[in-house]
């Protein structure tokens, strides 16, 4: 079915969704990583990129929270560009794993694979992937200025953070040091998870997420600074990764009650991204028993539920001025 949404009612379904989701209780903030624990649980802000440019945003959408496990995707984007979408395929994968985060056993049971760049062991290889080989610092600028296309802002690192997350990445050690057991890591091992650690620890806003969200969903043309930031073809890879496996155990559910691809974060952050239409970004730090955040998933939720939108509906969508 044709259908056709006005910008207005992008805008009034967006604030509407914000005031019902804003008073919703429940979860509770990471707290395996001490300076999580500690954000005010109170932020919540929602923001929504359309293809042309025009953005949305309501509450919180400028405070400056960890990425997390959102930056799984630019690295893993990154590791496209580089390595391209197949070398990808065959040096991490794409497939989900169907377990948590941080797994260990989905590491085993995969046989050496790492499965998808989009949990922490694909991520840490992704990591050890990113080109010049050896050089901490030009990998490290590599990520940054990439993440810094895909927003068009550059992303910057919570010091205090990065030194929480690094005093407590034991079981990230052991999924780096499970990875060079099976030659699946591509680089120095301590170096690659420093990375990966380093880029989880970088404070993103809400606002930049949904600009990061509607560059994935025009085909790597960022719609807000009109620049090209990676090949066409790798639009439809990531965003495939991100339907498979961005909520880990809890992506079926997710994706068969919103009907939108999105990436969470441990740090209350979540990006979703429709094709062709837009992206969206809601961040809220108190999480479920699964690491995704409550009000966040919430709010994208209703927001699609309201506009009656979804990758699976069938609709050739246009978004037309007033
Ligand atoms: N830095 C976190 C970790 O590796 C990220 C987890 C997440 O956001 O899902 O445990």
């Amino acid at each position: 079915m044709e259908k056709e949404i006005k910008i207005s009612e992008i805008k009034n379904a967006a604030r509407e969704s914000f005031e019902e989701v804003k008073g919703l209780q429940g979860g509770k903030n990471a707290d395996y990583i001490p300076y999580l624990a500690n954000i005010d649980s109170n932020l919540f802000g929602l923001s929504v990129t359309l293809l042309d440019g025009t953005c949305f945003n309501f509450g919180d959408t400028e405070y400056k929270f960890g990425i997390e496990s959102v930056s799984k995707v630019p690295t893993a984007i990154l590791a496209m560009i580089q390595h391209t979408p197949k070398g990808v395929l065959e040096k991490i994968g794409a497939d989900a794993t169907g377990l948590p985060f941080n797994s260990i056993f989905a590491l085993l049971l995969e046989n050496d694979h790492p499965s998808t760049p989009l949990v922490n062991a694909g991520a840490i290889a992704a990591c050890s992937m990113v080109a010049p080989q050896g050089d901490s610092r030009d990998k490290w600028k590599a990520i940054t200025e990439n993440i810094t296309e895909l927003c068009g802002s550059a992303p910057e690192l919570i010091d205090e953070l990065y030194e929480s997350e690094t005093a407590t990445n034991f079981n990230n050690h052991a999924i780096a040091w499970l990875l060079k057991n099976y030659n699946r890591i591509y680089d120095n091992v301590d170096m690659s998870l420093d990375l990966y650690t380093r880029q989880c620890s970088l404070g993103i806003t809400c606002s930049q997420l949904a600009i990061m969200g509607a560059t994935i969903a025009n085909g790597g043309f960022n719609p807000v600074t009109k620049k090209q930031t990676f090949e066409k073809e790798i639009a439809p890879k990531i965003t495939s990764m991100i339907a498979s496996v961005g909520f880990y155990q809890h992506t079926g559910d997710w994706l068969y009650t919103s009907g939108i691809p999105a990436k969470t974060g441990v740090g209350g952050g979540v990006m979703g991204i429709m094709p062709g239409l837009f992206g969206i970004a809601a961040f809220a730090p108190p999480l479920d028993e699964a690491g995704n955040s409550v009000k966040a998933q919430a709010v994208i939720k209703s927001f699609m539920n309201k506009l009656d939108l979804g990758i699976f509906n069938g609709d050739k969508v246009k978004i037309i001025p007033d």
